[in-house]
């Protein structure tokens, strides 16, 4: 089975990609490699910080490394969180504050809700010994609630309910999220890249 390394800490990341790869790839985190660089997200796109985190990471591991980027982009609010996501509110800001802070710029801003479309976004950068072999990119429309539904999930999976269902991600079980998820989409690309090359 082949060997990634994803360059993250974040364990909410970990079991989804982790699931999205399984059975053929065996997924590793920064967990299991205790001296890897915490890499500043200082790029000014998606695909920017998933190369500076892929290439930082895989220039002290022998094997593959996969580096990603997530985050919301809202219309109404000119894309925002966007690469800000995690840190929406502040610092180190728990979901919940983001969340919020989300719904209240939206009622600010009084956005009706046709208007208030959004899409999740997911970069996935390559990389071994540097060396940048991919990109892929995954994305999936939806729409910003007016409140949070829903316990599963993470981030703002409470107010995103994607086009193609009624319910958010977090009410939906983690296998409808993941058919569909902007994660999904970037996996499935990735994947079709590495089994073509093996
Ligand atoms: P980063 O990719 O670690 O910089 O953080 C991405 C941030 O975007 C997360 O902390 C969440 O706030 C948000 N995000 C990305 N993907 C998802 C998702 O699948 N569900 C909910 N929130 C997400």
């Amino acid at each position: 089975m082949l060997r990634l390394l994803l360059a993250t800490r974040n364990a909410h990341k970990t079991r989804e990609f982790a699931q999205l790869l399984s059975p053929e790839f065996e997924l590793q985190d920064l967990i299991a490699l205790p001296h890897a660089p915490v890499v500043d997200e200082k790029g000014s796109t998606f695909v920017e910080n998933a190369l500076l985190k892929a290439t930082a990471v895989s220039r002290c591991y022998s094997g593959l490394v996969l580096g990603d980027d997530s985050g919301l982009e809202v219309d109404a609010l000119d894309g925002a969180p966007g690469i800000r996501s995690a840190r929406y509110a502040h610092e180190n800001a728990p979901d919940a504050q983001n969340v919020s802070k989300l719904l209240t710029q939206l009622r600010i801003a009084k956005v009706r809700p046709n208007q208030r479309t959004a899409r999740f976004v997911c970069e996935i950068a390559l990389a071994r010994g540097a060396a940048v072999l991919g990109t892929f990119r995954g994305t999936v429309e939806g729409m910003i609630t007016q409140a949070p539904r829903g316990g599963g999930g993470f981030g703002y999976d409470s107010v995103f309910v994607p086009s193609t269902h009624a319910q958010t991600f977090a009410e939906l079980s983690p296998a409808k999220k993941n058919a569909i998820s902007h994660r999904a989409r970037a996996v499935a690309l990735l994947k079709k890249a590495l089994l073509a090359n093996l």
